[in-house]
């Protein structure tokens, strides 16, 4: 398992949370939850490891649900829609994995473009 893939999935995320300005305590420690339990995941299945990055930011998605709510939600719909979330295409977290409106579709950035 190559290191710097965990390390840039942790930097991907991690920006996405501060665009959103959700880069609190628990969801940084969510963040370092999920890089821990997909590295040991991606060590049982090194061809995983492309879907890393997109796994680690669903996880965060999912544990950040339970606390403070939808992330990151959709800006570009505006009032054209009630409030929605993005979510990670390909479902799969990878490889290549953008972030896609749950209302239109559209891909609205790259994992870490924000
Ligand atoms: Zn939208």
């Amino acid at each position: 398992m190559d290191n710097t893939l965990l390390f840039d999935a942790r930097a991907r995320v991690l920006a996405d949370l501060q665009a959103r300005q959700q880069a609190t305590a628990p969801a940084v420690s969510a963040l370092e939850d999920a890089v821990s339990q997909r590295k040991w995941w991606a060590e049982q299945w090194p061809e995983g490891a492309q879907y890393v990055a997109g796994l680690v930011a669903q996880d965060v998605q999912d544990a950040l649900f339970e606390t403070v709510g939808r992330w990151p939600l959709c800006l570009d719909c505006g009032d054209r829609a009630p409030v929605h979330a993005l979510y990670i295409q390909p479902d799969l977290g990878g490889p290549d994995p953008v972030w896609v409106c749950e209302e239109t579709g559209d891909v609205v950035a790259p994992l870490g473009g924000l």
